[in-house]
């Protein structure tokens, strides 16, 4: 017997671990202190009541003979499948049999590169969301690194090598810009000339409020026959607890792609939850709508009060409009680590270290505006006093 030494994630990676264990041991040592968050990625606004209602009735289904549903089959049940195509796709075309539904983005992100060649050349960028590059490694994919830099506003520029498979987060974790229409014609233009893929993780769509940033990339001509895209439930509908994703494959990115991968799905996976998939198939829902388009607001009155904050107190802030973090360059020579701990031992507020996210996020660092008002709030009050004196 010999263990898996690809999930040890060769090289020193600066893990989100790290920050959860400090800040642990912080509290540890603080227990009556208050200690607040502005790094969490999960959400605090409750699940809409339309939707709660129809997994309540979900649940009832399952415990009654003449509705019980057993399993839906390895793409999804195919009532919320006709739904996400009815509601998202079908006016670009696309079919029924290219979207699925999984359990969460986290896990379709890598779990596609098993549609792929294991010699693949697959390139990410630096900074971003991690999980693509330790999901490829623990795959035993290598990876590629593109650095993205401010002085392009945090869009990856086109390279000049060939690569099969690119990662874009638009909009993005961690650095909250979105990738534009004509960015991402760019990025299309490169993969098709190049016969590459590219797996857009869009899991902030509801967050963008740009005119010029897409909420889908099949808004930009050519994407159908390049690029996959993942999208979750998690933040718009705080499914992050229930679990729901889905993703598009365009068969215009080669024949046969689709009967491939459902052939590895049948093998590898069989569905989502039945209760879970409800609740996403009553997202849709006016009333559910409503009630998320609320949700959105408050998350955006938080980003634009915790902008306020930092731009007053002499940071540079990106992000905070289309999405729902906050990129912010470190000001007084400390790398992010430092700057964790300095906000942590001086004002009790954890922000994430940049570098968690890639080497080039080390002169910043990432807030988010999903917390609550209350702790948003309290959060401003001692940044601003504490840059007061
Ligand atoms: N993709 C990005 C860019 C994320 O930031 C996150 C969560 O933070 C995910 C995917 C995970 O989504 P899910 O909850 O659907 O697994």
């Amino acid at each position: 017997m010999k263990l898996n030494d690809n999930l040890n994630l060769k090289g020193n990676y600066k893990i989100f671990a790290n920050v959860s264990k400090e800040i642990k041991e912080y509290k540890d040592t603080h227990k009556d202190n208050k200690v607040i968050s502005l790094g969490i990625g999960d959400t605090s606004m409750p699940i809409s009541k339309n939707i709660i209602s129809s997994m309540k009735k979900a649940c009832d289904d399952l415990g009654n003979i003449e509705t019980f549903y057993g399993y839906g089959g390895s793409n999804g049940y195919d009532f919320l499948r006709e739904k996400i195509w009815e509601e998202e796709y079908k006016k670009f075309g696309i079919s029924k049999e290219e979207v699925y539904v999984a359990s969460g983005t986290k896990t379709d992100s890598t779990s596609i590169l098993e549609l792929f060649d294991i010699n693949s050349k697959i390139c990410i960028t630096n900074p971003m969301y991690p999980i693509y590059r330790d999901g490829a490694l623990c795959l035993n994919r290598s990876v590629s690194i593109l650095d993205i830099d401010e002085k392009d506003n945090f869009i990856c520029n086109i390279p000049k090598e060939k690569y099969d498979i690119i990662y874009i987060c638009s909009p993005s974790n961690p650095t909250g810009i979105a990738y534009t229409k004509d960015d991402l014609s760019k990025w299309i233009k490169y993969a098709n000339q190049n016969n590459s893929v590219i797996i857009f993780d869009n899991v902030y769509d509801y967050f963008i409020t740009s005119k010029d940033v897409p909420f889908s990339i099949y808004e930009v001509e050519g994407a159908k026959e390049c690029a996959i895209e993942l999208k979750s439930f998690s933040k718009k509908a705080s499914f992050t607890g229930v679990r729901c994703s889905y993703y598009v494959i365009p068969e215009e990115i080669c024949e046969g792609i689709n009967t491939l991968w459902k052939k590895r799905n049948i093998n590898r996976y069989n569905g989502a939850d039945y209760i879970a998939q409800k609740g996403a198939y009553a997202f849709y829902d006016k009333e559910s709508q409503k009630e998320i388009k609320e949700h959105m607001n408050y998350y955006k009155e938080n980003a634009k009060l915790l902008r306020e904050c930092f731009l007053k107190n002499g940071f540079k802030v990106y992000g905070g409009i289309d999405s729902p973090y906050l990129w912010i360059k470190i000001n007084n020579g400390m790398d992010s680590w430092e700057m964790f701990r300095y906000f942590l031992n001086n004002i009790e507020v954890v922000i994430v270290p940049g570098v968690v996210f890639g080497s080039k996020g080390d002169e910043f660092f990432r807030v988010s505006s999903l917390g609550s008002r209350e702790n948003t709030k309290e959060a401003i009050e001692r940044i601003d006093k504490f840059y007061e004196k």
